[in-house]
């Protein structure tokens, strides 16, 4: 029978989570002092005294698309080390490196995907942790943090889901369950701060051993230029890249990074904080019978014009539930008092709010407002959009280009413009400025090996990081060969970038090329169908270590070329569905099947 050093705690014996953790630190301690290796508190440590310095650990997991909850869960480890932690941080993709059963806390951190999904890389993770085997988990202690948007009526979905498993899976609350809307940053340094409070007698009572810093939890401690502070970027170009006569209008932008000290890597995402149209501001602020030039006072004392609050502050389009429930007390309204009174039905909500703004709700159900701050309090702040790169810093010093749709529809009998693309397109360039900053995107990366292949599937704006690829292959001088799936409606007016990808074929950068142009015969041809056809050449790719990457929409196109790349692995590599799955999921967990998509 072996022994378990330092021993275990039985999860039977009367701790508090405070005083458990506090006490597999203590043992840890003596074990480690004694010269003993430690195998029930990883993060026990030795000094080079060899004094005893135990460190309580709190794993932190992200479950991330965007990559938001990484960079949370990446900034909750710094502060928790800071706070005398030990507090690895890992993504749910790779959790196999650890045991649950072993662990004592955990903190994770989860964005919401699709609808009510969880991310890419935390899809067998979840699998696994809602199998109905899954052992119990009464040592552990959890707290959860979603991150969602309030848009959508399955809000943090995966948040509740995560934080409901731990507790029917036996494990203990640290602190509530915290929901963040796409503001997250304040709420989220918040709700750390609860938890280091709930964790900090732990720490204290540790400190005798291991004295460890004392970390405050600010929502500002941050570098130059960031999501809070913004850096003020010139458009150096906007460039429509469809020919006259298209139907699509997907614009070429560059901006530049000189004196910003902002630097990023192919992959990463550029955050732009948008205005909003004035047209609408001043359609609103005449509908609500406010004057624009009348000053107000913001949440945080700051006092502008509405107006200028309207166009750079607020989010004045996009109408939530939350929101209907603020507005109806603020309107005489039967209708909205029935559609929130119907609990039951969430899809008379979802089909009420489609293509449904601000200003249709003030035209439809009049409110009235004692004051203008009385109306921006229900407004959500203005949020940052995030585009996917589309320029190697390494091609273009100082700068970073996006591709981006400029979106124009038709609903409710008017014309609705995308507030970013349209800001961007229509109302920036050439004279103005834009605020910009930057988010690492490490789940979507090129292969550290210049020598392996890669392929690559965008149609539409999903080209975006691919030219960055490209370029970037370029500029490094890559052996690896590169392989590009490229559709969109129409050759003669929708191919993107076409003269650079000529000059990539020519110059040897871009081996392979296969388009799918949809609409220039009568059936559907898009990229799948070009994976399908060249499916044993994409296996023979694969077999040679190919990095397989895409980018684009997310309904519908990402779904399709998964499955197609699923029905080529299974008929080229001989593979039953089962072995097929396992390929595929060996390839994200090695991360050599990344995608972007949105
Ligand atoms: P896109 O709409 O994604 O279209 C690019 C190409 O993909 C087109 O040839 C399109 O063909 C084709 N396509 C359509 N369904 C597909 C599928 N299931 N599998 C593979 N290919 C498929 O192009 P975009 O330039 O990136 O976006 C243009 C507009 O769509 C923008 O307004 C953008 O905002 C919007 N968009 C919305 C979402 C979203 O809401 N999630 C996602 C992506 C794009 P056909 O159009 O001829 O069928």
């Amino acid at each position: 029978m072996s022994a378990s050093f330092p021993p275990q705690i039985p999860a039977s014996a009367p701790f508090s989570p405070v005083q458990r953790l506090w006490l597999d630190g203590y043992l840890a301690g003596i074990f480690a002092a004694q010269g003993l290796a430690t195998n029930n508190a990883p993060g026990g440590q030795l000094t080079t005294s060899g004094e005893a310095k135990p460190k309580p650990r709190v794993l932190v997991m992200y479950a991330s698309q965007s990559g938001n909850s990484e960079e949370l869960a990446s900034e909750f480890g710094e502060k928790l080390t800071a706070a005398g932690f030990d507090a690895p941080v890992i993504g749910t993709e790779d959790h196999t490196e650890i045991e649950l059963g072993n662990e004592s806390h955990l903190l994770i951190v989860s964005s919401t995907w699709g609808e009510g999904d969880p991310p890419d890389n935390a899809v067998e993770f979840w699998d696994l942790l809602k199998s109905d085997n899954h052992p119990r988990l009464e040592n552990l202690h959890f707290a959860v943090l979603g991150l969602g948007d309030s848009n959508y009526l399955d809000f943090c979905a995966m948040g509740k889901l995560f934080d409901a498993r731990f507790e029917a899976l036996g494990a203990t609350r640290i602190t509530a369950r915290g929901d963040c809307d796409t503001d997250f940053e304040e709420p989220a340094a918040n709700w750390l701060n609860t938890v280091l409070g709930e964790l900090s007698s732990l720490s204290d009572a540790s400190t005798s051993a291991a004295e460890p810093d004392k970390a405050t939890i600010s929502a500002n401690s941050a570098p130059a230029y960031d999501k809070k502070n913004p850096f003020p970027a010139r458009l150096l170009m906007n460039r429509r890249l469809n020919a006259e006569g298209s139907a699509r209008d997907t614009r070429h932008f560059e901006i530049e990074l000189t004196g910003s000290g902002l630097s990023y890597e192919v992959g990463d995402v550029l955050g732009v904080y948008p205005h909003n149209h004035p047209q609408c501001v001043d359609e609103l602020t005449a509908a609500l019978a406010f004057d624009g030039d009348q000053i107000v006072t913001l949440p945080d004392g700051e006092q502008i014009t509405l107006r200028r609050a309207l166009l750079e502050r607020f989010d004045i389009r996009n109408v939530n539930r939350p929101l209907l429930e603020a507005w109806a007390p603020a309107c005489d309204s039967e209708l909205l008092r029935k559609l929130l009174a119907d609990d039951s039905d969430a899809s008379a909500i979802e089909s009420y709010l489609w293509g449904r703004e601000i200003i249709d709700l003030v035209n439809e159900h009049r409110p009235r407002f004692a004051s203008p701050e009385d109306f921006l309090a229900l407004l959500r702040r203005i949020g940052a959009r995030l585009y996917s790169i589309s320029s190697s810093p390494k091609a273009h010093p100082d700068e970073v280009h996006l591709t981006i749709a400029r979106v124009e529809y038709e609903a409710h009998d008017r014309r609705r413009l995308g507030v970013c693309s349209s800001f961007l397109s229509d109302r920036v360039y050439p004279e103005g400025e834009v605020n910009v900053f930057l988010q690492t995107a490490k789940h979507f990366k090129l292969p550290t090996d210049l020598n392996t292949p890669v392929i690559m599937v965008g149609p539409g704006t999903g080209i975006a990081p691919f030219r960055a690829f490209l370029e970037e292959r370029r500029a490094t001088e890559a052996a690896g060969l590169n392989w590009l799936f490229f559709g969109n409606p129409h050759e003669a007016n929708d191919f993107l970038y076409r003269d650079e990808l000529e000059v990539m074929i020519e110059d040897g950068t871009l081996q392979r090329f296969d388009t799918a142009w949809s609409r220039d015969q009568e059936t559907k041809i898009y990229v799948q169908d070009r994976m399908r056809e060249a499916g044993a050449e994409l296996w023979k790719w694969l077999t040679e270590g190919a990095h397989f990457y895409v980018c684009g929409d997310a309904k519908r196109m990402a779904k399709d070329v998964d499955d197609v790349l699923h029905e080529v692995i299974a008929e080229y590599g001989g593979k039953s569905a089962s072995e097929t799955a396992a390929y595929v999921a060996d390839m994200k967990k090695s991360k050599r099947y990344q995608r972007d998509v949105y």
